[in-house]
Parts: structure tokens; C-alpha cells; sequence
């Protein structure tokens, strides 16, 4: 028996009637935030009078840094401040879930809010219309930590059948793919698709494309759907870059990037300069693609599983070792968008968008005044 949660198993049929009951004028609204880890997401609801229009009839809230791994017990209240909101698919029409920056006492952003510095650029690049698509690789996980279906003791087989693969034999845990997938677009993410990945468990989901400050916004989002609806299975999404030691592939956040100039006709000479200006920083980027400073990255981007070694920059049409990919329709329309294959499964879409934003589009003196 896969080890899924007690909570799971619980009754869900009687569950609905409660779920259906009518809720007058009132609406709910579920906070969700980023915590100290910078990787793991923590939600609380209220109750507003109304339903809110738009973000602005949204209030503030504030909430117990010291369990979130932000603050220290003495000075211990946080501010939420609400930038983003979307429609609730767990609890439905009229409630809400809204993303929220997080302010320390003195209402400067906390240390894991990189969405106020990534807001900050994308502003300045405006002008630019940089577009993004990211790309969110996952492995289901029993709640005993070993991944969801593979046998108790061993392996599965070796990966092969497993990528946008059918059957029992192949797919495991479909259910929580494509219950995400309905969640989201009932939410309003702007998911593009999903599919099996190459180890078995593994899955993808794409959310964009997605305008400057919005990509971060709704990966978050999508994010929290995810171990959402796995929550209401019983497994757990894990974002770890490397779950399984060994020949089992990692898992990225690949990101896509164009901008005007990239899109129109000749775009890929602006899509060049990107990728020259890309290969200066490498490093840089590195420690922002991760939220450990590159460490998690270590163990994924070895040069073997369809990555580039951490050490070195490349790029390349239709290479899927290279750092940075030219898709091949790209290369043949010679405009469009390219794909940095860097970014980890667990990093912060805000720092991964704002090191490429400045890197690609700001001169040197822009990017210092934005750190
Ligand atoms: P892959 O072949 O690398 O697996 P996917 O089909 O999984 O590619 O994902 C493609 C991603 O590229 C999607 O997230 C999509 O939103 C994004 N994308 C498509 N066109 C553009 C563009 N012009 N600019 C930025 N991103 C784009
Ligand atoms: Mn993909
Ligand atoms: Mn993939
Ligand atoms: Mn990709």
C-alpha cells in the first residue's frame, strides 16, 4: 500500500455538504505567502463582508513571523500586503486566494521577499514587453519521503516509457496532474500545459507566457494549487532538484524569455546579445537559481540527465545539454524566444526573472542602482 496521509482517508463524501453550504454576502480569503525558507509557502484565511472587486478592497493583515522562520519572537508581527489575487477552486465562487509580499516591523521587505526588488526592474525594462514561460518540474513523494508508487524495497525500470507516457505501468499519480491542471485554469493561472517527465513520478507543469512581474506571481500561485491538491490526495509535490541519487533525472525550472525585439522578425541577432551578455554572468545567475546559493543546483547539474555542468556556459540551437537552448523552430524562423536551462525546481521565479531582466536589458549602472 503506498504510504499516503490519514487526512486522505478521511470521509470526503460527507465533506460536500458542508463545502455546498450557502455563505451569504460574506467571502473568504486565503493569504498566501512565502516564508523563511524561501521555498515553502504558508496561507491563512478571513472573512471580508464582500467580495473584493480588485486587489485594492483587499486589506493588510499581519501574522506570527517567529513560526515562519522570519522574525524573532520579541518583534515578531509581519505585514502581508496583498498584490495579487485569484479565484479559490477548493472553495469556489465568490472566495479568493491572494499572493502577498511580506514586510518586516519596519516595512521593508523581508529577507526571502524578492518580489519587491523583481518589480523594481521590471518597471525599468517596461519598454522591453519581456515575456516569460517557465517550465515546473515535480515528483510526487509519499509522506514517508520515497517517491509515490515506486516499490517499497527497489526500483521501478530504468527511465525510457516513462516521459508523456500511458498506462498503469508508466504514469503514476495522473489524478493529481490533471486536478491541478483544472484548478489552475479555474484560478486564473495562465498554465500552458503539462506532461510526464523522464522519471517515473516526475511531472511538469508550464505556466506563461507572462509578463514582467506576473510570471512570479502566478508560478507562486500554481505552486500552491500544486501541493494543494496533492495535500487532498495524500502526497506530497516535492521541488527538490535531485530526489533520487544515481540515473534518475533532476528536476528545473527551465525558463523561457523573449522580448519585442526577440519576437519580431530578425529577433534572434537580439536573442545572441542576450545570450553573450548571459555568458559574462554566469555565475551570478547560478547563486540566484537556487535558493541555497547553487548548493541544491550542485547535485542536478552534473552535465549528464539532459543538464549542463554548474561550472560551465553553453548554448546551443535544440541542445538540451547546453545552458542555454535556441528552440529549433527558433533557429529556422531566426526569431522568438530562448530557453535558460539553469534555474532549479525549487528557486524563486522573482530572482530567476529579475538576474535575467537585468543581465539581458539593463547597463551596469541601472543593474547596481536595482540591487
Ligand atoms: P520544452 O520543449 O523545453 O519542454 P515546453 O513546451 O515545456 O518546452 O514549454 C515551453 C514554454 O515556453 C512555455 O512555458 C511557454 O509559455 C514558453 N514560451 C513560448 N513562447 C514564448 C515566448 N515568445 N517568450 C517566452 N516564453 C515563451
Ligand atoms: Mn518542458
Ligand atoms: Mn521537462
Ligand atoms: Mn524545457
Amino acid at each position: 500500500m503506498a504510504s499516503v496521509s490519514h487526512s486522505s482517508n478521511l470521509n470526503k463524501a460527507v465533506r460536500q455538504q458542508y463545502m455546498s453550504l450557502p455563505q451569504g454576502e460574506k467571502c473568504q480569503v486565503t493569504y498566501i505567502w512565502i516564508d523563511g525558507t524561501g521555498e515553502a509557502l504558508r496561507n491563512k484565511t478571513r472573512t471580508l463582508d464582500s467580495e473584493p472587486k480588485s486587489i485594492d478592497d483587499i486589506p493588510e493583515w499581519n501574522f506570527d513571523g517567529s513560526s515562519t522562520y522570519q522574525s524573532e519572537g520579541s518583534n515578531s508581527d509581519m505585514y502581508l500586503i496583498p498584490v495579487s489575487m485569484f479565484r479559490d477552486p477548493f472553495s469556489l465562487d465568490p472566495n479568493k486566494l491572494v499572493l502577498c509580499e511580506v514586510l518586516k516591523y519596519n516595512r521593508l521587505p523581508a529577507e526571502t521577499n524578492h518580489r519587491a526588488s523583481c518589480s523594481k526592474v521590471m518597471e525599468k525594462v517596461k519598454e522591453h514587453c519581456i515575456w516569460f514561460g517557465m517550465e515546473q518540474e515535480y515528483t510526487l513523494l509519499g509522506i514517508d519521503g520515497h517517491p509515490y508508487s515506486w516499490p517499497v524495497n527497489g526500483f521501478p525500470e530504468p527511465q525510457g516509457p516513462f516521459y508523456c507516457g500511458v498506462g498503469a505501468n508508466c504514469a503514476y499519480g495522473r489524478d493529481i496532474v490533471e486536478c491541478h491542471y483544472k484548478a489552475c485554469l479555474y484560478a486564473g493561472i495562465n498554465i500552458f500545459g503539462t506532461n510526464a517527465e523522464v522519471m517515473p513520478s516526475q511531472w511538469e507543469f508550464q505556466v506563461g507566457t507572462c509578463e514582467g512581474i506576473e510570471m512570479g506571481d502566478q508560478l507562486w500561485v500554481a505552486r500552491f494549487l500544486l501541493h494543494r491538491v496533492s495535500e487532498d490526495f495524500g502526497v506530497v509535490a516535492s521541488l527538490d532538484p535531485k530526489p533520487m541519487k544515481g540515473n534518475w533525472n533532476g528536476a528545473g525550472c527551465h525558463t523561457n524569455v523573449s522580448t519585442k525585439q526577440m519576437r519580431e522578425a530578425g529577433g534572434l541577432q537580439y536573442i545572441e546579445k542576450a545570450i553573450e551578455k548571459l555568458s559574462k554572468k554566469h555565475p551570478e545567475h547560478i547563486q540566484v537559481y537556487d535558493p541555497n546559493g547553487g548548493k541544491d543546483n550542485m547535485r542536478r547539474l552534473t552535465g549528464a540527465h539532459e543538464t549542463s555542468n554548474i561550472t560551465d556556459f553553453s548554448a546551443g540551437v535544440a541542445n538540451r545539454g547546453a545552458s542555454i537552448r535556441i528552440p529549433r523552430q527558433v533557429g529556422q524562423e531566426k526569431r522568438g524566444y530562448f530557453e535558460d536551462r539553469r534555474p532549479s525546481a525549487n528557486c524563486d521565479p522573482y530572482a530567476v526573472t529579475k538576474a535575467i531582466a537585468t543581465t539581458c536589458l539593463l547597463d551596469s549602472e541601472d543593474a547596481e542602482e536595482s540591487k
